[in-house]
């Protein structure tokens, strides 16, 4: 069995983009440019938005952080988007969730210009994602994406089961798993709350990917030997083995699971720390202006 390590996977790929970047730089080029638009001061958003500028630091990029108040009209906020969309410096952009309750979430990003969407959420790039077309891939789908590959995990030809229909990850997910591409060329199987008689899908998976927010779900008994898990699950439960009174907890029972898996990225360290190196490497994408260099723009 092997566990997946996301923490290495991401800081290669963090190191393989500053090697770029320092380039960039030593040729006098146009070093990439990320700003991320945080409104309110809700406080894991705080820290979701400092771990991405952190990150830019790291391997060399600019970025802008973005503050606005939680009373924030809907309206100021769409036109600092019409500002970063104008900004020829700034190469793509994020607007942190949640918003505001009185913001309409899709409206922003809708308002997002397609070409800076580093988040992958606007419909475009949603739509291109299942046409297969260039695009910015949302950052956990394609953090799993980075590590079926780097960890050279056939999938053309297996089953793969995801739990879990979210925009933001099992939705994609199933999409990606199905295209032809690699990784993908899977036969996917996407359940969800209604879905009846669950286990019998489980059982079947070759590749199992995890997204339901539903502590220890997935066990030993729902599982066929040799699986790849796929564990994207992050739930803080209280704890009295850690100094902090929490601990992180997968959807997955990892110790059970794990022993029948031939792959398993585990909870904290395996899907969650993709998801930075994900951002950057669809910033890099933006400021080389990869995504949409396409035919009809000859
Ligand atoms: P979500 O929006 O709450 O979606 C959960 C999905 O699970 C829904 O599609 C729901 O079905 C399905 N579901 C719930 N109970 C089920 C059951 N008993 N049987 C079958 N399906 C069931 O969650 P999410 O945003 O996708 O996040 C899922 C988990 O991943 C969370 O723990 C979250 O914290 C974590 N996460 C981690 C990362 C990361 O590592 N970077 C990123 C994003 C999310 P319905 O659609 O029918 O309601």
């Amino acid at each position: 069995m092997t566990i997946i390590d996301g923490k290495k996977i991401s800081t290669d790929i963090q190191d393989e983009i500053a090697i770029e970047v320092k380039a960039i730089a030593e040729a006098k080029g146009k070093i990439p440019h990320l700003a991320a638009v945080l409104v309110g001061n809700d406080g894991a958003s705080e820290t979701y938005v400092a771990a991405k500028v952190k990150a830019c630091e790291r391997v060399g990029f600019k970025s802008t952080l973005v503050r606005m108040p939680t009373i924030t009209k809907e309206s100021e906020l769409l036109f600092k988007l019409k500002e970063l969309n104008n900004d020829e410096d700034i190469d793509g952009y994020i607007v942190q969730s949640p918003l505001p309750k009185h913001i309409d979430e899709y409206k922003i990003i809708e308002a997002i210009a397609p070409e800076k969407d580093v988040d992958g959420f606007h419909p475009q790039s949603v739509g291109r994602m299942a046409l297969n077309l260039p695009t910015y891939l949302p950052a956990t789908p394609f953090g799993i994406v980075q590590l079926l590959e780097r960890y050279k995990i056939e999938t053309s030809g297996k089953h793969c089961v995801v739990l879990g229909r979210s925009h933001i990850v099992g939705s994609p997910m199933s999409i990606l798993m199905a295209r032809n591409a690699a990784p993908g060329n899977c036969t996917v199987t996407l359940c969800h709350s209604r879905t009846l008689n669950l286990k019998e899908f489980t059982l079947k998976a070759d590749i199992l990917i995890v997204a339901l927010g539903k502590t220890e779900f997935v066990t030993a008994d729902m599982v066929k030997d040799g699986v790849v898990v796929i564990d994207v699950g992050i739930t803080r439960v209280p704890s009295t083995e850690t100094k902090s009174g929490f601990k992180l907890l997968g959807d997955v029972k990892y110790d059970e699971v794990a022993a029948k898996a031939s792959f398993i990225t585990p909870v904290p360290g395996g899907v969650g720390p993709m998801t930075i190196a994900s951002l950057l490497l669809n910033t890099l994408k933006a400021s080389r202006r990869e995504v949409y260099k396409t035919n009809y723009e000859l």
